[in-house]
């Protein structure tokens, strides 16, 4: 199996596939907002310096990042990952590639291709849970007992950014990133685009077997 990247606004749909076909073909799933929170715990000088940076609101260097992806691909040695949430713009893209390069790593980009309309929809009904999981007010994806995750038992939270101010910045920004990592990905021959749409007649399952064909198709 080739390994994966995930692109695509938040609450495409990404980390919900992501976390299916990590269950069901084995795939490893890297996020880098996993490592980092993961760094950060550890009494390391990595991981202080980590732990304040997402302290103080700011964005963590591309070189950390790289850095702290670039041991977690020594560590797993090969087997087939997803990464999701990362490259998330042009320069960290073009490192990445010499980073997978290096490792001789194959890989084909997803981009989940999904409506702002839909984004905004999901985004502002959002709950989240610490351990990484979300779940929507406004669709079925409600946790089976109010206010607390299914798979992990804590509390659930709305986070503060969440609203459609923030979201519409977020989203115009996201765009701006995007658009020239789409370009790069397409020039290297790597990008398969999904439609990442849920509809009365598009499912979340609908999706998933595409993805699958995409996978089969390329593998
Ligand atoms: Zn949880």
């Amino acid at each position: 199996m080739k390994s994966i990247i995930f692109l695509g606004a938040p609450a495409s749909g990404k980390g919900t596939h992501s976390s299916l076909l990590a269950e069901n073909l084995g795939y490893i799933q890297i996020s880098t907002g996993n490592l980092l929170r993961e760094i950060s715990t550890q009494n390391t000088e990595l991981g202080q310096k980590i732990k304040n940076i997402i302290a103080s609101g700011e964005l963590v260097d591309d070189e950390s990042v790289l850095s702290l992806l670039k041991n977690k691909l020594n560590d797993i040695a090969g087997k087939p990952f997803i990464l999701d949430g990362f490259p998330r713009n042009l320069n960290q893209t073009k490192q990445l590639s010499v980073i997978l390069d290096d490792l001789k790593v194959e890989y084909i980009v997803i981009y989940f291709n999904i409506d702002e309309d839909l984004c905004r929809k999901r985004i502002t009904g959002r709950i989240t849970c610490p351990c990484g999981k979300s779940y929507n007010m406004t669709t079925k994806f409600l946790p089976k007992k109010e206010g607390i995750c299914d798979s992990c038992g804590q509390s659930l939270q709305k986070r503060e950014d969440d609203n459609e101010e923030a979201f519409n910045k977020r989203f115009a920004l996201y765009i701006k990133n995007t658009e020239p990592i789409i370009d790069y990905y397409q020039k290297e021959n790597k990008l398969v685009v999904i439609d990442a749409n849920t509809t009365e007649t598009r499912s979340c399952e609908d999706i998933y077997q595409e993805i699958i064909e995409v996978i089969n198709d390329k593998y």
